[in-house]
This record gives C-alpha cells, sequence and structure tokens, in this order.
C-alpha cells in the first residue's frame, strides 16, 4: 500500500471512535498516564501489544502503546520527553475532554509457547505494553526480567505493581535501573543496556523484548547482536 494509501485508510476506512478521558495521572515530571473510556463496552479488552493512534487538537497523530485494557477503558502513558504535540495536547487535557483514536493496532505481539524466558528491556513510556505481557508470562510460568530505564526513582510508571507482581511471583524479577539516581537508591544505576554484561547465557536462552525511543532500542539491539543472541528470539516496539 502507498503512504498516501495508509494514511487515507488510517483517517476515512481504519476503526475509530471518539474516546472520553476518565482519568490523567502524573508519574514524576516526565509522563502522564491516561485513562481513556470507550463510547460503549466491547466483547474484549484490546489486545496485548497493540497502540492506539491519537489525534491531538483534531488533527495530529501521535501513537500510544495500550498499557493496561478492560472491556470499557484503556490506559497509556504519555512521554513529555518529546515535548511535543502529543505530550502537550496530553498534558493539558482534564477528564471528561474527548480524543479521537484510530485502532488498536496490532504490531508487537506476546509470543507463546516458546517454553523460553521472556526479557524485557525498556525506557520510561517504553514500559507501557510490558506490564500486561509480564502477566502472561507469569501465567505461562516462564521466567521473566523485566529491566526499566529512567533517569529518576519517581518517574517509574507502574513500580508499585511491579514491585508487587515481583513479591508474589518468584519466576518475576523486577530491575529499574536509574541513571540519575539519589545517594539514597541502592538499586541498579546506569542505562538498560549496561545490563546485557553478565547475562550473556541467559539472554542466549531467552525470548528479548525491546520497547522505548530509538537510541535506546538500537543501543540494546546492539549489545543483543553483539553476544549472538539469535535474531528469531528478539521483538522490537520502537517509538519513531
Ligand atoms: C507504535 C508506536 C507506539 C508508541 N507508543 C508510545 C507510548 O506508549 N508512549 C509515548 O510516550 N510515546 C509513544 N510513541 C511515540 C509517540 O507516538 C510520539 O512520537 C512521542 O511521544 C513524541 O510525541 P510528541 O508529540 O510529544 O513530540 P514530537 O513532536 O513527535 O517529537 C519531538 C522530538 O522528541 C523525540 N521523541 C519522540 N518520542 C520520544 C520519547 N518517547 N522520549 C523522548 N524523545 C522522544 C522525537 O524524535 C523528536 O525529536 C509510540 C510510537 C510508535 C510508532
Amino acid at each position: 500500500m502507498s503512504f498516501f494509501k495508509i494514511i487515507k485508510y488510517w483517517f476515512t476506512e481504519a476503526t475509530h471512535f471518539e474516546g472520553t478521558i476518565v482519568a490523567s495521572e502524573r508519574i514524576g515530571t516526565r509522563i502522564q498516564k491516561v485513562t481513556i473510556a470507550l463510547p460503549s463496552q466491547i466483547a474484549e479488552p484490546f489486545h496485548i501489544g497493540c497502540y492506539i493512534q491519537t489525534i491531538a487538537w483534531g488533527c495530529i497523530p501521535r501513537a500510544y502503546s495500550v498499557a493496561t485494557a478492560d472491556t470499557r477503558t484503556f490506559t497509556i502513558l504519555v512521554s513529555f520527553s518529546g515535548g511535543g504535540a502529543g505530550a502537550r495536547f496530553f498534558r493539558d487535557a482534564v477528564v471528561g475532554d474527548k480524543v479521537t483514536c484510530y485502532g488498536p493496532f496490532d504490531d508487537f505481539p506476546y509470543h507463546y509457547g516458546t517454553g523460553r524466558a521472556k526479557v524485557f528491556f525498556a525506557t520510561s513510556t517504553g514500559v507501557a505494553p510490558f506490564r500486561r505481557m509480564i502477566e502472561e508470562a507469569i501465567k505461562e510460568n516462564v521466567n521473566s526480567v523485566l529491566l526499566l530505564g529512567s533517569p529518576k526513582e519517581s518517574d517509574i510508571a507502574f513500580k508499585k505493581e511491579f514491585e508487587e507482581l515481583s513479591r508474589k511471583h518468584p519466576s518475576f524479577t523486577f530491575v529499574p535501573c536509574v541513571s540519575d539516581a539519589d545517594a539514597s537508591w541502592s538499586g541498579a544505576r546506569g542505562y538498560v543496556t549496561d545490563q546485557v554484561n553478565g547475562k550473556e547465557e541467559f539472554l542466549g536462552k531467552s525470548d528479548v523484548y525491546i520497547c522505548g525511543i530509538p537510541a535506546m532500542t538500537f543501543g540494546v539491539l546492539g549489545a543483543l547482536k553483539g553476544i549472538g543472541v539469535p535474531k528469531n528470539q528478539i521483538f522490537v516496539q520502537k517509538f519513531g
């Protein structure tokens, strides 16, 4: 399909709806967690790993991965780091505001039944698709690790939920990596890319999922290539 046909399809024929913001919460200084209600109840929640194309001010499209979903609502994490139209639209939006949404579009599925452990690499809002994938790994009874990069501890989305999951389920390990940590931080420091060192053997036997801005995804991909993780075990969603 040509570029213009894809655009025409998105804005005329693709499934779209008018959502209503029902909750909006600031996480640290860099993320807005926004819950959008669907116009009516649907049979099943949006698929794991899907994204929604929102339209800011009626004309500017921005894609957001669906972090959580039920049959009436879905939640997205909006980064302020880009500082563009999407960030400003969701920063200023209030409960009750309408948002035109296209999709959902499925392009980052969770791969069931491989028997391999799952390793999830994310920075900031890149954690969105992994919120539900981790629950699937727990249900499948395979080991999983979330390596989540953030400049500050206060900017980590779903921190309490991940800590709770790792307490309840020994098969899940949560490794927040803080690059600009306060002196009191006792967890991992630096970037998620640094975490590849020392885990070569485990990564080589795992399915590896990467989600976030291009600089981070290329960094992790390069590190994985360097240690010979097979391509068919690597799944990427690039935010741009
Ligand atoms: C399939 C898909 C799923 C996506 N899911 C999410 C999501 O769940 N949450 C989310 O916040 N974004 C997500 N994005 C990126 C999102 O669509 C926007 O491009 C991004 O949030 C920046 O939008 P903006 O309007 O604020 O800034 P823009 O005006 O689009 O960009 C301004 C500058 O910021 C850079 N930039 C873009 N994204 C980021 C970022 N996340 N952090 C730092 N710098 C950035 C751009 O390269 C550009 O130089 C996704 C993109 C794709 C393609």
